[in-house]
């Protein structure tokens, strides 16, 4: 939902779906909107535009929005003028289709189609329905200075990619987000500026695979190590706006994470030690099938290596259960990769075949729905473990702590994160803190998902 902006022609409503990057492009969609006589409004029932972000990434994901549209048809109903847009990657995977399936929907949009969305809407308004969903090789919206949606005043996404080349065999992405293409250092740096002069104290550097990161100034040579900035240089410009800018970036493809990193991590105290490093499966033979291009062995090296030089670095993965012909001697491989790894965080999802996919087109998704869900609550029941034994091992510890605004259970006590991306809460009572600050805290008991602390006096 949005923030309030009075003072506008009009009024739009914008939900989000799926990854950070759909709520990022989000951002983008409301700066759009805005320099085009559109405010936001967290109330849809009286918004002139409807947007849903959406996300195919499973067929929940798809089936979530379906519902939503049934509700926004019964207020169209009773306000006829009120036009409905699909943005996103639903947008993009099912094209005119939508508008055959989804007789309410005025508006579909892709991903790198949103500049023309002021076009779209004067399209739209004289009742036609109005479609883009034209991918780019070039498009990154660098020049678009986002509009922070629902934004706590202290943590802010900010793109630096966009699209993916993986074609991992399950996934959609690489068909409804397009060819992978980097974002212009400059105008990067640029925004992590500014919204650290807004007070803002972490950035989140996003893309669907951040470690091939690559931009070269316009007229620059390859071998010019000046002109060109890779992922590492990146990190390294961010995290030299200002010592107390945090930093931090999602995702990492185990492939391509370098040695340059992470020493550019350790480099840097204002770079959060933590990486979300998705794995998929723990099986050699299903991330074959998968098209990860890395085996069992590649990737627990891969985390040795990172706990060798960032010792005290959080971890967490995404990990699938039943993809195609996974036996259950697979699945006790990514059971015990999970062990070992000691992942603090997992998202955990049960395999869902999509349309048009590698995995769709070469493999039978064979394994029942029954024993999916049988092996996905194993994977979430050690996780639950393996959190909680993570938290435990914190307690005693004290955590330089980034205060994200009031715990969600209570308003007397404060809620921020450590480097390695736990939640932390605390008395409000332990001194005079607000909202952006770094206070220093000893954990002194935990739940599984929450450290929970006392702040300690300067
Ligand atoms: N680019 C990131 C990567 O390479 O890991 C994340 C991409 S995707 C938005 C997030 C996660 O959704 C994936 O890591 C994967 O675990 C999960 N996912 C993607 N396709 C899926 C599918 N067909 N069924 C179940 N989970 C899926
Ligand atoms: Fe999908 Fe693989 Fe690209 Fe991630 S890296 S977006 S899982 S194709």
């Amino acid at each position: 939902m949005a923030v309030e902006n009075p003072g506008y022609r009009k009024k739009f409503y914008i939900e989000s779906y799926g990854c950070a990057m759909n709520f990022s492009d989000s951002e983008i969609v409301a700066s759009i909107l805005n320099d085009n006589g559109f405010g936001a409004t967290r109330n849809f029932e009286e918004a002139d535009l409807v947007l849903l972000n959406t996300c195919s990434i499973r067929e929940k994901a798809e089936q979530t929005v379906r519902s939503r549209l049934h509700i926004f048809r019964q207020v169209k109903q009773s306000r006829p003028g009120m036009l409905i847009g699909v943005l996103g990657c639903m947008a993009e995977r099912l094209k005119e289709k939508f508008l055959e399936e989804e007789r309410l929907v005025d508006m579909v949009v892709g991903p790198d189609a949103y500049r023309t969305l002021p076009g779209l809407i004067g399209e739209a308004e004289t009742g036609q329905k109005a479609v883009n969903v034209l991918l780019s090789r070039e498009e990154t919206y660098a020049d678009i200075s986002p509009v922070r949606l629902d934004s706590n005043g202290v943590a802010a996404f900010v793109s630096i990619m966009r699209g993916c080349n993986n074609m991992c065999s399950f996934c959609v992405v690489p068909f409804t987000r397009g060819r992978e293409r980097s974002r212009d250092a400059v105008s990067i740096v640029r925004e992590c500026r500014d919204l650290f002069h807004r007070g803002y104290r972490e950035v989140t550097l996003l893309g669907q695979n951040v470690d091939s990161y690559y931009w070269m100034e316009e007229g620059g040579l390859p071998d010019a190590s000046d002109t060109v900035v890779t992922f590492a240089g990146l990190l390294e410009k961010v995290a030299s706006i200002d010592p107390s800018l945090r930093v931090r970036f999602s995702t990492s493809h185990p492939k391509d994470i370098t040695d340059e990193v992470l020493y550019t991590i350790a480099r840097h105290e204002n770079i959060c030690r933590y990486i979300h490093l998705p794995v998929q499966s723990g099986s050699t033979r299903i991330l074959q099938l998968m098209n990860r291009t890395y085996t069992r062995e590649w990737y627990l090296a891969k985390i040795d290596r990172i706990r060798s030089i960032l010792p005290d670095c959080g971890l967490s993965t995404d990990i699938i259960a039943g993809f195609c012909s996974e036996t259950d001697e697979d699945h006790r491989d990514s059971l015990t990769l999970m062990e070992y790894a000691r992942y603090d965080m997992s998202y955990m999802f049960f395999y869902s075949e999509r349309p048009g996919t590698l995995a769709a087109r070469r493999y039978r998704d064979d394994i029942p729905e029954e024993a999916k869900r049988k092996r996905l609550d194993e994977i979430v029941k050690l996780q639950n473990r393996l959190s909680l034994e993570s938290n435990r091992g914190d307690i005693g510890k004290t955590f330089e702590i980034l205060i994200e605004g009031d715990s969600k259970k209570s308003a007397a006590d404060w809620k921020g994160r450590s480097s390695q991306n736990k939640v932390v809460v605390f008395p409000k009572t332990d001194g005079s803190y607000q909202k952006g600050d770094y206070v220093r805290v000893k954990v002194v008991d935990c739940t599984g998902a929450t450290l929970i602390g006392r702040a300690l006096l300067h």
